[in-house]
């Protein structure tokens, strides 16, 4: 399947996906499945939880894949 670089937006933040980078690792869809799935594309969906946790969960991603842009004056 080909997948495109992608960006996914909630209120409050901005995210994007480069499958150049992604690694398959499934650590993403493992550990936070609500939002991140590896099996529904678009796979990213940013209204099933809470931002801060999307963001933590981005932080561990090992392959830089997945980043993010605060929309607003938030800190996480
Ligand atoms: S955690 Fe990162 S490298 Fe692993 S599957 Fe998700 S996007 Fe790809």
């Amino acid at each position: 399947m080909n997948i495109e670089y992608k960006t996914f937006k909630n209120k409050e933040v901005t995210v994007t996906y480069d499958p150049r980078k992604c690694e398959l690792s499934g650590t993403c869809s493992k550990e936070l499945s609500d939002v991140f799935s590896d099996s529904i594309i678009p796979w990213v969906n940013l209204e099933n939880t809470e931002t801060e946790k999307i963001i933590k969960q981005i932080k561990k991603c090992p392959s830089g894949a997945l980043k993010f842009r605060l929309r607003e004056k938030a800190t996480y």
